[in-house]
């Protein structure tokens, strides 16, 4: 079977046969290039044996890809018309369900559990940029049963994203990527390979999703409010966020920092994930 979705005329076709008209506010930007889709799912680590969770398949042309080479393709698309579209691009498979769902408001853990009994399921996704940073989170703060996450983001959202904590640019989002998962830059996508063209540029991330995370935290919930303070006021030497931003005392803060052997003058984007680990386990001492 040969994927024929990404070809410019064969979309028009589908656009009038189906009276379809792309919405800007559902982000609907669609692949032009089979080339990409090819790569997104031969590099997300989908085999025979594995369940696809797809978010927003548009008119399948990722779907497409995806089914050839997995067990199961579970797509969920919020666009009533698309439904009607993606039965006809999809006719020849057996193995996709199309699903008619906004997934902001889907609960992640239910859905991956009902479709995919005993099966290795990643996460693929080409969605509006302005909810995939949020998407990602919750798959990744749920620790919902998945082993992967593969996302089409937009170029400076992904740089953030996958910053190393402790190098220019990276955010407190960057530290809890980290702390979840070990995110890789797949690939960089320009914008002309997409229709209508997007005004920005994209990146294809993968989120390998560790089964522990491998630092030695005595305390999450401490460990993650200090990254927040710090990154809050960012442009502040850490000293001052620590104490307005938590219960610590300034004397506690400035003792935490010594004992941690961290400057107080550091600013957050200073601070790698050794430090951000080191300062929060001298911190929970303290017992706040
Ligand atoms: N995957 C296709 C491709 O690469 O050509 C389409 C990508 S297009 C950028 C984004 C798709 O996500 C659209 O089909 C849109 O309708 C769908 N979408 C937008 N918001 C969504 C949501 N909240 N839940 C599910 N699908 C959504």
């Amino acid at each position: 079977m040969k994927n024929k979705l990404c070809d410019i005329h064969n979309i028009l076709e589908i656009k009038r046969r189906f009276n379809f008209r792309a919405s800007k506010c559902l982000g609907q930007n669609f692949l032009i290039n089979r080339e990409i889709a090819f790569k997104i799912s031969a590099n997300s680590g989908v085999n025979k044996n594995t369940g696809v969770l797809e978010i927003g398949p548009g008119i399948g042309s990722l779907t497409f890809e995806l089914a050839l080479i997995s067990k199961k393709v579970v797509c969920i698309e919020i666009d009533k018309k698309l439904i009607n579209v993606l039965k006809h691009t999809l006719k020849d498979f057996n193995n996709i369900k199309v699903i008619n769902a906004d997934i902001l408001k889907l609960d992640l853990a239910k859905i991956i559990k009902e479709e995919f009994s005993n099966m290795q399921v990643v996460v693929c996704a080409n969605i509006p940029y302005y909810i995939t940073s949020n998407i990602i989170m919750r798959f990744l703060e749920e620790k919902i049963n998945i082993k992967s996450l593969t996302f089409m983001l937009q170029k400076e959202v992904a740089q953030r994203l996958i910053a190393l904590p402790g190098s220019p640019g990276c955010g407190s989002i960057s530290v809890s990527i980290r702390y979840f998962s070990i995110p890789e830059l797949l690939f960089n996508v320009s914008r002309e390979n997409f229709m209508p063209v997007p005004k920005v540029d994209s990146s294809v991330i993968k989120f390998k999703i560790k089964k522990e995370p491998n630092l030695e935290i005595k305390n999450k919930e401490l460990f993650f409010k200090i990254v927040k303070a710090v990154f809050s006021e960012k442009r502040k030497a850490i000293k001052n966020p620590l104490h307005t931003r938590t219960n610590f005392s300034k004397q506690d803060v400035l003792l935490a920092l010594e004992g941690a052997k961290i400057s107080p003058l550091l600013r957050a984007e200073h601070l790698n994930m050794e430090k951000f680990v080191r300062l929060s386990n001298v911190m929970s001492k303290l017992g706040k």
